[in-house]
């Protein structure tokens, strides 16, 4: 068994690093201090006994467990990424161990009242009697994704120690810069040489996700003409009031105050004006490709609408595709997702398969040629001070990675 002592002191030993990512750095890893771990965790593979452990100038780490039967089976690989969100900081985490959690408020930090409480967080209430780690209050805790890079070097401690669990290939994949949206960049998939992956990268134990959304960017441009407001008389072009027409011909209900599931929308998430000039920015998504195609089509058509109407353009719109939905890539190799809903089954864990509001490490890989569905790392009320994990979520989400070598390898036996 994987004892809970063991895995409280390695997650710890994580997020008490910080390793805070910085979306306006240029580098990879974006900030200095993501070596300090990603050396750690480098040293720590060879320690534990994987293979071919390498750390590239990116600081992306990757390591073998070789298989240890004597048949052909897949190469599958788990992938997390070790920096934390630039939401909240990360530095000086102080980690608070609650053992067998009573349902009732938790105090976080008794001075600045600050309480973890099911009033507000009723899937607290779904860990009872469970150890709960929680931050002070001060800080996020970093369970995303240190509790997927745990579960990950745990799984690979456990299959390294108990050999009678057969297996085939295992590669792992530690990358810095998920969280600002560049963790599969320069993931080197080649090197990588895994023929399916997941992320343990999700939230609430049972989650098992490989649909997203397809996702572009879209920055309008108005422009308008500033004359002598007193003798402005047929010759002034107020582009806020052309800007105000465009966003009140899109739909008020497609928005993501509005919608939920599999709907789409349009995101209007900033917006600067002068009468010279107003420039608005979206984001439009939606998991149907069609769907998506036509929501960029309405900003376009309505784009062109408003420049006759104007008789000149006064309005430019620049759209740009930031990810697609691996449902795609996913779809023709499904048996990559009913492996990981057995694996949970056979551990008594309900598989709960949803659609994810937002994108994936593996969405982009999966575009890259490795078909990389999320499976839960344990975590909750990621990016900010009320994030916890219980640690019998962690110890379920390794023995499914276990599980799911097993099974793999089964399956390919004759
Ligand atoms: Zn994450």
């Amino acid at each position: 068994m994987i004892s809970k002592e063991h895995i409280i002191k390695r997650f710890t030993g994580y997020v008490t690093i910080d390793t805070e990512s910085d979306p306006n750095s240029k580098t990879t890893p974006s900030t200095e201090k993501q070596w300090d771990l990603a050396n750690k965790l480098a040293e720590e593979l060879k320690t534990i006994g994987m293979q071919d452990v390498s750390i590239d100038d990116n600081a992306y780490i990757m390591a073998t467990l070789p298989s240890n039967i004597d048949y052909d089976v897949p190469t599958i690989g788990f992938i997390s990424h070790f920096d934390t969100s630039p939401d909240f900081t990360g530095a000086n985490v102080n980690p608070q161990i609650i053992e067998a959690y009573d349902g009732k408020d938790i105090v976080l930090n008794e001075a600045e009242n600050i309480i973890l409480s099911p009033d507000y967080f009723e899937d607290l209430l779904l860990y009872k009697g469970q150890t709960l780690i929680t931050t002070d209050g001060t800080t996020l805790l970093g369970a995303d994704d240190k509790a997927g890079i745990c579960e990950i070097v745990s799984a690979m401690e456990y299959l390294i120690n108990n050999p009678e669990i057969k297996h085939g290939k295992i590669r792992v994949g530690f990358t810095p810069d998920e969280e600002i949206g560049r963790g599969a960049h320069k993931f080197d998939v080649e090197k990588f040489g895994a023929d399916w992956a997941y992320t343990m990268d999700g939230s609430q134990i049972g989650e098992l996700e490989y649909e997203n959304f397809n996702a572009a960017s879209a920055v309008v441009t108005i422009k308008g003409k500033i004359v002598h407001p007193g003798y402005a008389k047929g010759k002034m072009i107020n582009s806020m009031y052309i800007a105000t027409e465009f966003i009140n011909s899109l739909p008020r209900l497609e928005t993501p105050e509005h919608t939920e599931d599999y709907q789409g929308f349009f995101h209007l998430h900033d917006m600067e004006g002068s009468v010279e000039e107003t420039k608005l920015q979206y984001i439009i998504r939606d998991h149907d490709k069609g769907h998506f195609e036509a929501r960029k089509e309405v900003m376009e058509k309505l784009t062109n609408e408003l420049n006759s109407q104007y008789g000149m353009e006064v309005i430019s719109t620049q759209i740009k595709d930031q990810y697609f939905n691996m449902r795609e890539k996913i779809e023709p190799v499904m048996h990559i997702v009913d492996i990981a809903e057995e694996a949970m089954k056979q551990l008594d864990i309900k598989p709960l398969i949803k659609a994810i509001r937002g994108g994936t490490d593996g969405s982009q890989l999966s575009y890259m040629g490795l078909p990389c569905p999320n499976i839960f790392a344990g975590g909750h009320n990621f990016h900010g001070r009320y994030e916890y994990v219980p640690v019998e979520s962690i110890i379920k989400a390794t023995e499914v990675i276990c599980k799911i070598a097993e099974l793999t390898a089964l399956r390919n036996k004759n």
